[in-house]
């Protein structure tokens, strides 16, 4: 990949991460020079900015740049120019003011860049109760016997239910226990999807076998996405297959049981299906409120009694909503520097719910723009040329990331083609709508359908 569209990924990527303004400040002016010897070298505007974006966003950058390049060990910053020193005085005045929201609990970012895992997801935060003791008792499990009596250990389970916290929290521990003499990845089945194509398309699939087989736990997320993609389920087996047989362990999740992920190959399915699989499900009660307790305890919070209780009977089926709704009730708390009332954080929790209760699908959007344009769905996201569809396919990839924050790479897989066209679809109806009124017509009716549907 060069480096502009490397760092065109980075920076999506950053851009769901930080608030607008951050990111427009700080962020967007920056760009890619160079990548030798394991070194990214980031170029900024001012040096200014090369000094806050090093403390701030360095090891999120390198966190983010490492998931589609990981041979990028380390970055420098460095400045490109000291023009326009006026225009980033001002720029720098607009971010103090809205620098990193300090109200957050628990959010922190540190991700390894030679594991890829994240720091903040431990065995010890994870808050057991019913729902999810069996998974937990069975990651501990993991954690003293690797590779060996429980592989592949396969964790399934609905959205935001801790899927992701507990298999990562699993490599974290095997690092703490055997002191780094036991080197897990974790990578999320998307990721490693790009990463065999783009192998195949570079003809480097030695690199692509000695990355994944040179490791002592793979941690694979959202299998699910792995399932109809030949050649990367092709590559998923072998690696499956040369890591167990060497006793490496194996941990996967997945949003459904082995069985239920209809287009995986039966061999793959079957190999699943020799290890430990166990489920996770929605929360109870106690357990809501335990999470919310110990999420409070993290963050040096504290909220009645009577709050706590009315978020945890509200909020039932998404562990990471229930951080958001928490969340945003803090900061409510925390600017007024006042006990919250049972009313205000009901008003806020309504609202949060509205705007999470209707999830919309992929196949939704799809569905919807090829209604609107009254083309065959097939037509949309395939391989067809014609020039009629060009403009209904950038609009499609344009909704995918503006309404479900899709990342390009899957977006460009979702619709047959690469991540740069993805990039580029969304960058040029994004520029497009703030000109075209037809357009923005038609993208009002489309979202109408979206509801609708
Ligand atoms: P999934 O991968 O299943 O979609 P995640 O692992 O990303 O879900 O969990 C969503 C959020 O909820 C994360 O911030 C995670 O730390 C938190 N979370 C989930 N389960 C628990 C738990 N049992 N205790 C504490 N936090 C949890
Ligand atoms: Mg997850």
């Amino acid at each position: 990949m060069d480096l502009e569209n490397l760092w065109r990924l980075v920076l999506g990527e950053m851009e769901q991460k930080t608030s607008r303004a951050n990111f427009a400040t700080w962020l967007k002016g920056s760009c890619f020079l160079d990548r030798r010897d394991g070194v990214g070298c980031v170029g900024l505007p001012n040096n200014f900015a090369k000094e806050w974006v090093q403390n701030k966003y360095h090891k999120d950058l390198l966190g983010i740049i490492r998931i589609f390049d990981d041979s990028v060990k380390k970055l420098e910053f460095v400045v490109i120019s000291e023009a326009a020193e006026e225009a980033h005085k001002r720029a720098a005045a607009a971010g103090e003011r809205t620098s990193p929201n300090q109200s957050q609990i628990s959010l922190e970012f540190r991700v390894d860049p030679e594991t890829n895992l994240n720091s903040r997801y431990t065995l010890n935060s994870f808050v057991v109760g019913s729902s999810n003791e069996l998974a937990h008792a069975a990651a501990s499990a993991v954690v003293q016997d690797v590779g060996t009596k429980y592989n592949p250990f396969f964790v399934y389970g609905g959205v935001g239910l801790g899927k992701t916290h507990l298999i990562q929290a699993v490599g974290n521990e095997i690092l703490l226990r055997y002191h780094g003499t036991v080197r897990p990845k974790y990578v999320t089945s998307e990721r490693f999807t790009n990463d065999v194509v783009w192998a195949i398309r570079n003809k480097r699939m030695e690199d692509i076998k000695k990355k994944y087989r040179d490791v002592d736990v793979l941690i694979i997320d959202d299998i699910q996405f792995i399932g109809g993609k030949e050649k990367t389920e092709e590559e998923f087996f072998h690696t499956f297959n040369a890591l167990y047989e060497h006793n490496k362990q194996i941990i996967i999740s997945s949003d459904r049981p082995p069985q239920s992920i209809p287009t995986l190959e039966e061999r793959l399915r079957s190999r699943f299906e020799g290890g430990l699989i166990v489920d996770i499900s929605y929360p109870e009660y106690e357990t809501r409120v335990a999470i919310i307790k110990s999420k409070l305890q993290q963050g040096g919070r504290l909220l009645s009694d009577e709050v706590v209780d009315l978020i945890a009977r509200r909020v039932k089926k998404n562990i990471r909503e229930l951080e958001g709704i928490l969340n945003k009730i803090v900061f409510y708390q925390d600017k007024k520097q006042t006990d919250i009332s049972r009313k205000v954080a009901e008003e806020i929790i309504d609202k949060s719910i509205q705007a999470f209760s209707r999830p919309v699908s992929d196949a939704q959007v799809i569905g919807a723009v090829a209604d609107f344009y009254n083309i065959p769905t097939t037509d949309l996201i395939g391989r067809c040329r014609r020039k009629e569809i060009v403009e209904p396919r950038q609009v499609t990839m344009f909704l995918l990331r503006d309404i479900l924050g899709l990342s390009y790479p899957y977006i460009g897989e979702k619709m047959g083609r690469d991540h740069t066209t993805a990039i580029h679809s969304f960058e040029k109806i994004t520029v497009e709508l703030t000109k075209n009124s037809n357009l923005n017509q038609k993208m009002f009716q489309i979202r109408e359908l979206i509801n609708k549907s």
